[in-house]
């Protein structure tokens, strides 16, 4: 049966202000509509109203709905941030996902220009047989292009090109005031600046135009170094950041005493033109999909029923271990491997995060000055194994500044953590967080909106900084006077009160 809410008759806040009978149902909106949205690592969801506007007087449309019926919208991509950045529980879902049109591609400059929802797979796979791959893409090729540019994505060449936003040439954005701006390093440079990064609340990006890189191969050149400490790590990716395309590093943060911070850096450069004797081929799109079985046998579609049972401390620790100990044997030895194979290893096994159930995962990713990098992330490890809490995945990457009014970015390294949670661990995981964002403020560090779950408004505001935070929410009243467009991770850092 279902309940008062889901028929659309009960207050829809907990904290909303008490209101009569006529202002429900000048607020009700169709029962049919409401859907349980989750955030990607399913420690998190909203029963939300979804809408999946199919054209730019569609998403036009639900804003009109949402004034008139004093209801917030959480603009959604394809769902891909970890944490709260796209869900609003009780209120709006406008999904872009059906704007995915490509429309306008030059192969001769390598500038291409998308609808909103087209993901980071629709354009590789539309571009690459022309020689073109893009700047920047995320571990995962699904997120959406409007949301990647809203969260401005790095990947693991961010010390090299700098995140998406570099390589936007311009956008159409619809704010909430019924206004389209295009904007451009030219144009309404502000809010090129703030909307790139400003994780969907100035307003939806309605096309995207992106420069594209150059490839004279589907393959990259890449060569595993396995890494005995931290320290080595750092020294092996500060050796080779000027002659390598893209840098990621894996930690082990099981690793105790003179391992700890052991782990393996994977280095990849592209092919000079000539240096591959059959581009044409190796540039085709089944050239670069990733596999659909292990090894020809097992689909890979059931794959994460296996990886279930090690995906707890014990199985964890044993997999780290594993994984540490067979990079001795492949150290150095360097390989082709295809753009997407490289670029979007957790995609290989489909839907992995379901051996993460039923509480779901969530990521911390925090970023840290070059100087005080080697200390706080030492300190994180070591402040995991004390409370028990280490992360299943580290990874570890190098970061350069760039000139976005959010940017999670600086000149420094970043290191991710994937967290499992249960029933039993949620305070402590959060008590943990905050632990650990306390070193990341005292060295001038950053956190970043795709990944986070449990960063409070007062930490937000030490790290970012009064000015800073009030020149966003000033753009904010411009674009958006009515606060229209809010997500459940908008309310937990800038709204609240708490924490
Ligand atoms: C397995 C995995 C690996 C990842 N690896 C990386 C990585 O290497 N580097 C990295 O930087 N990130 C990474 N991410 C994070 C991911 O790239 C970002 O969260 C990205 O924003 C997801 O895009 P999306 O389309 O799913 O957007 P959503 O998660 O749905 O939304 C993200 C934000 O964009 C806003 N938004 C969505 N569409 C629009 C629009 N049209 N206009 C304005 N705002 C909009 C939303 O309101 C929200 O604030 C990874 C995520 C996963 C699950």
């Amino acid at each position: 049966m279902s309940t008062a809410f889901e028929q659309g008759t009960l207050p829809l806040h907990a904290d909303a202000p008490l209101v009569t009978s006529t202002a429900f149902e000048t607020r009700m909106l169709p029962s049919e509509r409401l859907e349980r949205v989750w955030a990607w690592g399913m420690a998190d969801s909203a029963m939300s109203y979804v809408y999946r506007p199919t054209t730019v007087a569609g998403i036009r449309a639900v804003f009109e709905l949402a004034k008139a019926k004093g209801r917030t919208i959480a603009l959604r991509g394809a769902g891909r941030s970890y944490g709260d950045a796209s869900i609003r529980s009780e209120e709006i879902s406008l999904d872009l996902t059906r704007m995915k049109r490509i429309l306008e591609w030059d192969a001769d400059k390598g500038h291409i220009t998308v609808e909103p929802g087209t993901s980071i797979r629709d354009i590789w796979q539309y571009t690459i047989e022309d020689g073109w791959w893009p700047y920047v893409v995320s571990g995962t090729m699904f997120p959406t292009i409007g949301g990647a540019v809203a969260m401005n994505i790095h990947g693991k060449n961010n010390f090299a090109v700098g995140p998406i936003g570099d390589h936007v040439l311009s956008f159409d954005i619809l704010l909430p005031t019924g206004e389209i701006k295009h904007c451009s390093r030219l144009v309404n440079t502000g809010l090129f600046h703030a909307a790139i990064g400003g994780f969907g609340m100035l307003g939806c990006f309605t096309s995207i135009t992106l420069e594209l890189k150059k490839v004279y191969s589907g393959n990259l050149l890449v060569e595993p170094i396995s890494t005995s400490s931290l320290a080595e790590m750092m020294k092996v990716i500060e050796e080779r950041e000027s002659t390598a395309d893209y840098l990621v590093g894996w930690v082990d943060c099981f690793a105790k005493g003179d391992s700890l911070g052991r782990g393996l850096v994977h280095q990849a450069n592209y092919l000079a033109k000539g240096e591959d004797i059959k581009p044409a081929q190796t540039l085709r799109v089944e050239n670069q999909e990733l596999p659909d079985t292990i090894m020809g046998l097992v689909p890979k579609s059931i794959m994460w029923r296996f990886m279930k049972p090690f995906v707890n401390d014990f199985g964890s620790r044993l997999i780290n271990a594993a994984k540490f100990h067979s990079s001795r044997l492949s150290n150095h030895r360097s390989h082709l491997q295809s753009h997407a194979g490289f670029a979007f290893l957790l995609d290989y096994v489909p839907n992995w995060k379901w051996s993460y159930k039923p509480y779901g995962l969530i990521q911390y990713q925090s970023f840290v000055p070059k100087d005080k990098a080697y200390e706080v992330f030492m300190r994180q490890i070591l402040l995991q194994q004390k409370y028990g809490l280490v992360s299943y995945l580290g990874v570890f990457k190098r970061h350069r500044p760039d000139n976005f009014l959010m940017t999670h970015a600086l000149d420094g390294y970043s290191f991710a953590l994937d967290f499992k949670v249960t029933d039993k661990n949620r305070e402590r995981l959060w008590a943990l967080a905050a632990e650990m964002d306390k070193l990341v403020i005292e060295a001038g560090g950053r956190f970043y909106f795709a990944k986070d779950s449990t960063l409070s408004s007062s930490r937000l505001h030490a790290y970012l900084q009064e000015e800073r935070v009030q020149k966003f929410l000033s753009l904010k009243r411009q674009c958006d006077p009515d606060s229209l467009l809010q997500t459940n991770l908008y309310k937990r850092v800038f709204l609240s009160q708490n924490g």
